[in-house]
């Protein structure tokens, strides 16, 4: 069956990051998406000069006309730029008891530029964090927020710190997950320029496998492998596309 996968962030215009590159990661995984969109961005492979948050009850609308047509099988959550947006999506999917939700917390971007008021994310994210399946922070957003092995006992969420943001000439994420020792999951770092909206595609793959029955660790481990596989056909057959900063996903 094909796996329904829900998705809620932000617009890149050029398609690199966001929701764009959300939905091209379940394309690719054989996945239907559904794009709620949370924010209008202006950006490009320079970075972001502006962010418009689409308004809450609009946003709510969308989620219950979604639902009303079909229940998802995992959700994917990348930029909620506001912290009221963020508290009534987490309302909503706690309300439907919704499972297999990947929460990818991202507060900016690589290339620079703000996409995200930090104002109670702590808090907030806690609260998501006990209906949540998995986060996906960068080392950088794990310690802004606080991440922590406490967060894991607290909420019992697990928690991903990614490490494709570092140096070196292995990418490793580590999952830290209750009752289980941490899990170092490396891969040959892909060297290149092609590294936009890869935070993206990591989590809606997660989200996609984990609609497919995989467990965590296998759900992490095939996104990773995925991710790896685009990266490298995106340095084999684009050359001109957004040269010094392009899209780690391109079909
Ligand atoms: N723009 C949007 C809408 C995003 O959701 C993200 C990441 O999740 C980014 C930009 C940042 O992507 P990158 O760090 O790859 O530039």
């Amino acid at each position: 069956m094909t796996p329904v996968i829900l998705l809620i962030s932000g617009l890149d215009p050029t398609g690199g990051a966001g929701i764009g590159a959300d939905m091209r990661a379940c394309s690719a995984l054989k996945a239907y998406s559904m794009p709620v969109v949370s924010a209008l961005t202006v950006q490009n492979q320079h970075g972001v000069s502006r962010v418009e948050p689409v308004a809450t009850d609009i946003i709510i609308a969308q989620l219950d006309a979604v639902y009303e047509a079909v229940r998802p099988d995992a959700v994917k959550i990348g930029l909620v730029p506001e912290a009221t947006l963020l508290g009534a999506i987490t309302d909503f999917l706690g309300n439907k008891k919704q499972d297999n939700i990947v929460v990818d917390p991202v507060l900016s971007a690589t290339r620079g530029g703000k996409l995200a008021n930090t104002s109670h994310r702590p808090e907030l994210y806690r609260r998501l964090s006990r209906i949540a399946r998995l986060f996906t922070p960068n080392s950088a957003e794990a310690d802004l927020i606080g991440f922590s092995p406490e967060f894991i006992k607290e909420s019992g969420c697990s928690l991903l710190i990614t490490g494709g943001d570092k140096n070196g000439n292995y990418s490793t994420d580590i999952l830290y997950e209750q009752g289980s020792a941490p899990l170092l999951i490396s891969s040959f770092r892909i060297q290149g320029h092609n590294m936009h909206g890869t935070g993206c595609i990591l989590s809606s793959a997660i989200a996609v496998f984990l609609a497919r029955r995989y467990p965590l660790p296998e759900a992490c481990m095939a996104a990773k492998e995925f991710v790896s596989d685009s990266l490298k056909k995106a340095n084999a057959f684009q050359t001109d596309i957004m040269p010094d900063y392009g899209p780690s996903l391109i079909s």
